[in-house]
């Protein structure tokens, strides 16, 4: 059996002659495709507006824009995340600070968040945005977070990079219903790809338009947003912002929409790896992903946990078993660039020990049971030869 990797695209003869009628089609970009995915995404998700962009990183940088984030301002987001999610609000010019995680969902705590505000309100350092991030798939408690957020007057962007398909409290992620707005990513490691590309959900008709202008250099040819009250000329426009060259291709939102009519197959695929994986691995010396009652993700990664000291080993024992393990995260504040800012490791322990012990298994919605079960013996083979090792060193040290 060959290699099998953390994360795969499921590529169909569909979503190829999808992408080979818009190559051979009249729009190559800013076409009727890329609307046709931002409504058809809106509409899955159950919320107003949908702006397509190149990539999540892009959707993340012009949500901040989008809330005036600047120079002056703080964000907070999770240390347990990819590094964009904090990125975002260095291009604004902002600072970044971190809230610790949950110890069973590894997200954004909700408790911890309330303490830190509580901290910070008097001194008058209280962020402009918090970015909660739904890791593995899994929604953030955002019910609490966003009745603090609104408490402390601070806006809410989900990154939801991972959590595409998953439900919390009966809506589907993406509906913006505790949030501001929220972002998708479309890496093929993600759950739907489309190549390179991300999008931002609203339900905010003000923010929606703000967001368009920043996608495109900040340019209109709406009458209405413009400075001149004469009827333009057929060629005008006006750059009322400073916005960016963030735009989608039709050729990638044509593969987008028909992954899209297959999203709850490769929903309901993970999910039922995930149970194998729960029940296959419940005896082991290890932790299984923990599911929080308010949700049920669509779970992007398939991560457990190992004593620190055994996660080394069993890394190296995946990979020699040609599986690619992986880790997710490194905490974003123990990045060099992040040291320089100020942060140490020591900053924020839950995270910190999380990663200590943190693996990533395969999980993709073409992976087969076989592979499933070839991942699954790895590990009891390495836990019965660490038992069988401990036997022998108990023995040596009583005889
Ligand atoms: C992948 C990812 C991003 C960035 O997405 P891109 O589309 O690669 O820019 C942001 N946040 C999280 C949590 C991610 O996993």
């Amino acid at each position: 059996m060959s290699f099998i990797p953390y994360g795969r695209q499921s590529i169909t003869q569909q979503d190829v002659q999808a992408v080979v009628d818009v190559l051979t089609g009249d729009d190559l970009t800013t076409g009727p495709t890329v609307t046709a995915f931002e409504q058809a995404v809106a509409e899955y998700c159950g919320a107003q507006h949908a702006i397509a962009v190149a990539n999540c990183t892009a959707a993340l940088h012009i949500a901040c824009l989008a809330l005036e984030v600047g120079p002056g301002d703080s964000v907070w987001t999770s240390p347990n995340t990819f590094l964009a999610s904090a990125n975002c609000a260095r291009y604004c010019g902002a600072a970044v600070d971190f809230v610790d995680t949950d110890p069973q969902t590894y997200n954004l705590c909700a408790k911890q968040l309330k303490s830190k505000l509580e901290s910070v309100a008097s001194a008058g350092t209280l962020p402009k945005v918090i970015i909660p991030v739904h890791f593995a798939g899994q929604s953030c408690e955002m019910r609490e977070i966003k009745t603090l957020a609104d408490q402390y007057g601070v806006a809410v962007i989900e990154d939801a990079a991972h959590a595409i398909g998953g439900e919390y409290l009966g809506e589907k992620v993406g509906s913006c219903q505790y949030s501001d707005m929220a972002v998708f990513s479309f890496h093929p490691v993600k759950t739907l790809t489309t190549g390179e590309g991300g999008m931002l959900l609203t339900n905010n008709p003000e923010l929606a338009e703000k967001l368009r202008l920043l996608r495109c250099h900040g340019m209109t040819r709406d009458l209405e947003q413009m400075q001149t009250t004469q009827a333009p000329e057929p060629w005008f426009y006006e750059q009322i912002t400073l916005g960016y060259n963030y735009r989608i291709t039709d050729i990638q939102c044509a593969l987008g929409l028909t992954q899209l009519t297959r999203l709850d197959d490769f929903i309901s695929a993970r999910r039922a790896q995930v149970a194998h994986y729960n029940q296959a691995l419940a005896d082991l010396p290890l932790t299984t992903p923990y599911q929080h009652g308010d949700s049920n993700p669509g779970w992007h990664l398939y991560v457990i946990t190992v004593a620190p000291k055994q996660r080394r080993a069993l890394f190296d024992a995946l990979r020699n078993a040609q599986i690619g393990a992986n880790v997710h995260y490194i905490p974003v504040h123990t990045q060099p660039y992040y040291q320089d800012l100020g942060f140490a490791w020591g900053d924020f322990p839950q995270a910190e020990a999380y990663y200590q012990g943190a693996i990533t298994l395969p999980l993709f919605p073409a992976m087969t049971r076989a592979q499933q079960d070839k991942v699954v013996a790895v590990i009891q083979a390495f836990f019965s030869a660490q038992s069988v090792g401990s036997q022998q060193i108990a023995a040596q040290t009583t005889t």
